[in-house]
């Protein structure tokens, strides 16, 4: 498996990562067989959350691969944003996980600047993780979220955080394109380790895992990270990174092309097309990434998908983001006469139109039904 370095830490990273929220689903007995066989097969990055069953995936893997601590890079993350409180859960985290110290220490879940701010204030959660690290508590402190990642890259201004952890996958790379064209070129300015999370959409890329796993390898980051609960699915994704082969110019213009997901409704955000009429079609589509990722698309075609994206499409809690973004427009989705003269710019095939109108529905109050 390949390795790479987790940013200017000095840690090197397998490029699959073992994440723990999943472990919830099964006994401590078959975690400690899926762990281990993650470590024997090469694998060196396990990640958990204080929260993750309120400390039970911690604690599973504190009984059953504790022994091996020095063979893998430990990752846990703390929620809290005051500094009492989140000193506690740090120092719980460690009991949970048998073990002294964490490799890295990641704030879980910051979800707005504002959020950072109170994380960063006098008395708040940062000063809880920076006391761990001087005390030889936790080596490296990290920031996570997923969706949108304005938080991401505020943090990662102020120069405080030697990690950052985010969603990235191809699906949602036409929802938040900022998190590629800005936070993993911020990240690599800065030499932050970056965590890869969500490379099959939170599942929603199930028919295409290979091409997910691909794509995610490919990024410019320094481990995949994903939940493992079986060992069919370990010897799968070891065998995605075992596989892997980064991705052509040309492989990925097709995968964005052709990947079964997006048929013609996900605006890839290319900025091609223009409007008569001056509706900013770009940002109309934008909104509504933001609003529900593009799931809600007035069709029911694959059940097995159409359940799925009822179950993710607000899973990032980013509704009134979207709102808010789409509430600036003026002209926006109303405006739309539905001539059709955009159509053609769109290499993707997106019904533009069409589209114009569920964004109207969704994010203007329109009734089209
Ligand atoms: S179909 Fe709608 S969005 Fe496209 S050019 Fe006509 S008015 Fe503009
Ligand atoms: S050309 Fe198509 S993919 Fe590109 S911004 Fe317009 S609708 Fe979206």
């Amino acid at each position: 498996m390949e390795y790479r370095e987790f940013g200017k830490t000095g840690l090197k990273t397998s490029i699959l990562g073992f994440g723990g929220f999943h472990l919830l689903e099964i006994p401590a007995s078959e975690v400690g067989s899926l762990l281990n066989a993650y470590l024997d097969a090469g694998g060196n990055y396990i990640e958990t959350a204080a929260s993750y069953g309120d400390g039970e995936s911690e604690r599973k893997i504190g009984a059953t691969v504790m022994h091996r601590r020095d063979e893998f890079v430990l990752v846990s993350k703390v929620g809290d944003r005051e500094k009492e409180t989140a000193a506690a859960k740090i120092d719980r985290t460690l009991k949970n996980l048998r073990t002294d110290h964490l490799d890295v220490l990641l704030l879980h879940g910051v979800e707005s600047v504002a959020t950072l701010e109170r994380t960063l204030a006098e008395g708040g959660a940062y000063q809880a993780a920076l006391a761990a690290k001087q005390a030889g508590k936790v080596r490296h402190i990290g920031i996570s979220m997923h969706g949108q990642p304005a938080s991401l890259i505020a943090a990662l201004k102020t120069d405080l955080f030697e990690a950052v952890m985010t969603t990235v996958n191809y699906y949602d790379r036409c929802n938040f394109p900022e998190i590629e064209n800005e936070l993993l070129p911020l990240a690599r300015e800065k030499g932050a380790g970056v965590i890869l999370m969500k490379p099959l959409a939170d599942g929603y890329l199930y028919r295409s895992a290979e091409q997910a796993f691909r794509y995610a390898f490919s990024r410019p980051v320094s481990v995949v990270v994903t939940g493992i609960n079986s060992r069919a699915m370990l010897a799968a994704d070891l065998g995605f990174a075992e596989r892997y082969a980064p991705l052509t110019r040309a492989d990925e213009a097709e995968l964005l092309s052709g990947a079964p997901e997006f048929g013609d409704y996900v605006c890839r955000q290319c900025g091609r097309c223009s409007c008569e009429n001056g509706i900013d079609i770009g940002e109309v589509f934008a909104s509504e990434a933001y609003f529900d990722r593009q799931m809600m698309r007035g069709t029911v075609g694959d059940t097995a998908q159409y359940a799925l994206q009822e179950r993710l499409r607000f899973w990032f809690n980013q509704k009134q983001l979207g709102l808010d973004r789409y509430a600036k427009l003026d002209p926006n989705a109303d405006a739309c006469t539905g001539c059709g003269s955009c159509r053609a710019a769109c290499s993707y095939g997106v019904d533009i139109p069409y589209k114009m109108k569920l964004a109207a529905y969704k994010l203007g109050g329109k009734d089209i039904y």
